[in-house]
């Protein structure tokens, strides 16, 4: 069984259509693949037609912005209710942060000679929820300023860059509670990567499994054999699952982030979802 639990699509900021990613995670020999864009579950209905289609069994989820001490933490929710309206008003609120974030990082690049309009990053956000910073950085390409996404990140939109702005994220333990109320399952996603290695402490992680937290993302690229060992340590003390993900976004990120790239244990899989 090879099943693969963080995928994102168009309808947050990766290339491939629900339906696509979901041909695409077969053509990989997926048995079971989560669709789990970033704080919007729009793509669930095209994600599980395909999955039929296909002989795929599909995951519902999500990956919801949050913010923890300070820092930056990516949040995983499965199997949910999608209709839970705290939780999608919560929503609401982080996918509405980044739509009023737009404007303020455009004038920011403007005043560095990057001229791109709002029209401009529509144009490359299309079928997604809101328009992220991967939306900006596809139009700065388009418009011929860098040459692939990740450039952006390497001096403008990454959180030292020079056209950054913060937005709206929700609070990490609130989130927590959030995707429980709503008959989900929570995973904290690649816990040590990008400043969150510096609050996700084995504590932090403690209190985190008081709240109801399920498992933790720990086979991701963003991980070396030290962060994936400790880790591991961390989650067999808790009782917490252990997952392991691609973190696909189709041409968005390097294919170091293929789909199957990281794989989850069938049995952790059965604990977690079973
Ligand atoms: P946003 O939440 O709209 O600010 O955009 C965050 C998304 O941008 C993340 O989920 C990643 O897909 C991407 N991203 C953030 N930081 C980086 C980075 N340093 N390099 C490449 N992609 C990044
Ligand atoms: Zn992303
Ligand atoms: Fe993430
Ligand atoms: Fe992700």
């Amino acid at each position: 069984m090879r099943i693969d639990l963080h995928t994102h699509s168009n309808r947050s900021d990766g290339t491939d259509t629900p339906a696509e990613l979901v041909v695409n995670a077969a053509l990989a020999g997926l048995d079971v693949v989560a669709l789990t864009d970033h704080d919007a579950t729009t793509g669930w209905d095209e994600a599980r037609a395909a999955g039929e289609r296909e002989g795929v069994v599909v995951v519902p989820g999500i990956e919801i912005s949050t913010t923890f001490h300070g820092e930056s933490v990516h949040l995983l929710g499965y199997a949910f209710d999608p209709a839970h309206p705290p939780l999608v008003e919560e929503l609401e609120r982080v996918l509405g942060g980044r739509d009023q974030r737009l404007p303020r990082i455009l004038a920011r690049l403007a005043e560095h000679g990057i001229d791109i309009t709002e029209e401009d990053v529509a144009l490359q956000s299309g079928a997604a929820a809101a328009s992220g910073r991967p939306h900006i950085a596809d139009a700065m390409v388009a418009k011929g300023y860098i040459g692939h996404r990740d450039e952006a990140f390497q001096g403008w939109l990454n959180s030292r860059g020079r056209a950054y702005v913060e937005r709206y994220a929700a609070p990490l333990l609130g989130a927590v509670r959030l995707l429980k109320d709503a008959g989900g399952q929570a995973v904290v996603a690649h816990p040590w990567s990008r400043g969150s290695d510096r609050v996700l402490t084995a504590d932090a992680f403690e209190e985190l499994a008081a709240l109801g937290l399920d498992g933790i993302e720990v086979d991701h690229v963003d991980h070396d054999d030290v962060a994936r060992r400790g880790l591991r340590d961390v989650a067999r003390a808790l009782d917490l699952v252990v997952t392991g993900s691609s973190d696909y976004h189709g041409t968005g990120k390097s294919s170091a982030f293929h789909l199957g790239a990281n794989l989850t244990d069938p049995g952790e899989y059965e604990r977690l979802l079973g």
